[in-house]
């Protein structure tokens, strides 16, 4: 397994004080915009949205629930999604006539939450908005609608804070860049 992140990390983009101070923001933003919803539900897209949804969490003062769906984007790379979405694992409740506020760890081209979206609204919540950590603006290519950004961030592939790098660094506090030439050659030396 290889661990030693600080040989392929360009540079921390957002550190954890920033991170943890953006999210209670937001948190308090919710707070306040969802103070009447009878039926809030937050909906995690799994995996990366995890440590937001749970450190976002702890800033509502609004009766919430929960809840987590898991997509796959049919024949995507390791870095980038085709967003042909299917749903690996889907709501345990109905979310008719539900607030709901879908939680995503960062946008890229759009695709994959326009189909999540898509797929949702068929399903007649009250109201669908989209909360995402990370907004990487200038690639999208389908637009999808954003109602909270924690962070624009440049065209740089990061991970940390529930994003991973090949499914792994997703405990790291913060938001990190990674330098793909070093990374290679870590992952070579290393065969991990
Ligand atoms: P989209 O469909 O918007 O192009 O892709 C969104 C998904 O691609 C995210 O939920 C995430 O899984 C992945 N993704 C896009 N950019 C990055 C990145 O910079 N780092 C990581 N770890 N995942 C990314
Ligand atoms: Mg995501
Ligand atoms: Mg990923």
């Amino acid at each position: 397994m290889c661990n030693r992140y600080e040989e392929f990390l360009e540079e921390i983009l957002i550190p954890e004080e920033a991170l943890r101070q953006r999210v209670a923001e937001l948190g308090a933003q919710i707070s306040q915009d969802y103070k009447h919803s009878e039926k809030l539900v937050l909906l995690c897209i799994l995996r990366g949205g995890v440590m937001f949804l749970t450190d976002l969490i702890r800033h509502l003062t609004v009766p919430h629930m929960v809840d987590f769906m898991a997509v796959s984007s049919y024949g995507a790379g390791s870095r980038q999604s085709t967003g042909q979405v299917r749903i690996t694992l889907d709501l345990n409740t109905s979310i008719e006539d539900c607030d709901v506020l879908i939680v995503e760890d960062i946008i890229d081209s759009g695709r994959t939450l326009a189909s999540v979206i898509n797929l949702l609204s068929a399903r007649k919540p009250r109201s669908l908005a989209v909360c995402t950590l990370l907004d990487k603006a200038e690639r999208r290519e389908v637009e999808v609608p954003l109602r909270y950004v924690g962070f624009t961030i440049p065209n740089k592939f990061v991970f940390g804070y529930g994003l991973d790098l090949d499914e792994l660094y997703r405990n790291l506090p913060f938001i990190g860049v990674v330098n793909e030439e070093k990374y290679q050659q870590s992952r070579l030396k290393r065969e991990c």
